[in-house]
């Protein structure tokens, strides 16, 4: 079947048509350039950006595709986690096309799409695979069974997601906003053993309680106060090699983590998404460990890891293809609908 994916969670309206898990087209409009000068998003301005840009999209995506309205068998559309004004636009659109259609509406989780979009690029998965979604708003271990028929949240962050806390550190060095990118523009050419900054959670006492949780705040106030300390001592900051041993202990801890849980769970396929799975020092690191440990990464490329009509898409077809019912059309959106919920 041929499905329309509507994604409306954030700053993003995409739009792609999927069947099965063949990507056929993915138009993605974004607002995020009149959210930089605020230093982030600002939801009354998203939500107005989806109400305009969402038919330009959707005719976009269907004229590239080269196929109408009236081809299309189910609509699914990113029900949550979000804001709520964004994603109400996108529900609302998504409702209204599956009135006049008369074709099934399928109201999917986001976060499980970052890590279901990748049977679009690397084909169907197998029962069991261990995914670490990481974004601007989340840092997840999941365990997706079924090609996400269930979906077990094995732990999170406990503050801030992986991005957050790169935007966070991005402000302090002086960054543009989001600061994510330009500090792994800047790792790369600094030393990552410059400075030893912390690994939280990671302690053995932890093993019991936070095995599989992650915690950056503390890292982010250990690189402010490191900063001060020298700007303190009237020395040059050396920027590259912050940035580099900052990206270097957040990838440390997310890998570690991660291979931990598919050795405990006897998983042998790893995939990691999510805006910040588009981080160069977490690439290279989950590529060079996971070979070492025998599990097969998959990491989807960088245009679907940050939010996309694509990935909203692979997962309706994904809740199709394995028998899951159609949703009312009176659902309503949750802007902190939890992880294990794969549609609603
Ligand atoms: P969520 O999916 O949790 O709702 P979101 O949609 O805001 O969050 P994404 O758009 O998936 O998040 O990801 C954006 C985040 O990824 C930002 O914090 C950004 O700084 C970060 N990011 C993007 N590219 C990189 C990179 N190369 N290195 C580090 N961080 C990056
Ligand atoms: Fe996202
Ligand atoms: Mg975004």
């Amino acid at each position: 079947p041929l499905v329309l994916g509507i994604e409306s969670t954030c700053d993003e309206t995409g739009v792609a048509l999927v069947e099965g898990t063949d990507l056929l087209v993915d138009v993605t409009a974004s607002s995020m350039d009149e959210h930089a000068r605020f230093g982030g998003i600002v939801p009354e301005v998203a939500s107005r950006a989806h109400l305009e840009a969402f038919l330009p999209t959707l005719e976009q995506a269907l004229d590239r595709a080269g196929r109408t309205l009236s081809e299309v068998d189910a609509i699914a559309v990113a029900a949550g986690p979000g804001l709520v004004g964004s994603l109400t636009v996108g529900n609302a659109a998504a409702k209204a096309l599956a009135l006049a259609l008369d074709r099934p509406l399928y109201g999917v989780n986001h976060v499980i799409g970052h890590a279901v979009v990748d049977e679009l690029v690397h084909g169907e998965f197998p029962d069991r695979v261990m995914s670490l979604v990481v974004s601007g708003g989340h840092t997840s271990l999941l365990l997706i069974e079924g090609s996400a028929v269930t979906v077990r949240e094995l732990g999170h962050t406990l503050d801030d997601a992986a991005g957050e806390a790169f935007d966070k550190v991005g402000r302090l060095l002086g960054l543009p906003y989001p600061g994510g990118p330009h500090i792994d523009r800047l790792a790369r050419e600094g030393d990552p053993t410059a400075i030893p900054f912390p690994r939280a959670l990671t302690a053995p006492k932890f093993k019991a309680t936070h095995a599989y949780d992650f915690s950056f705040s503390g890292l982010k106030t250990a690189v402010a106060r490191w900063v001060e300390a020298e700007q303190d001592a009237g020395r040059e900051i050396p920027v590259a090699d912050v940035a580099a041993s900052f990206a270097d202990a957040v990838a440390d801890v997310l890998m570690m983590k991660t291979l931990d849980a598919c050795r405990e769970h006897g998983v042998e396929t790893l995939v990691i998404g999510g805006g910040f799975s588009a981080n160069s020092q977490l690439r290279d690191m989950a590529t060079t460990r996971g070979e070492a440990a025998g599990i097969d990464v998959r990491i989807p490329p960088i245009r679907y890891c940050t939010d996309n009509g694509a990935m909203i898409a692979a997962l309706g077809s994904a809740v199709m293809r394995n028998g899951g019912v159609a949703s009312d059309l009176g659902i309503g959106v949750d802007s902190s609908m939890p992880l294990t919920t794969v549609s609603v």
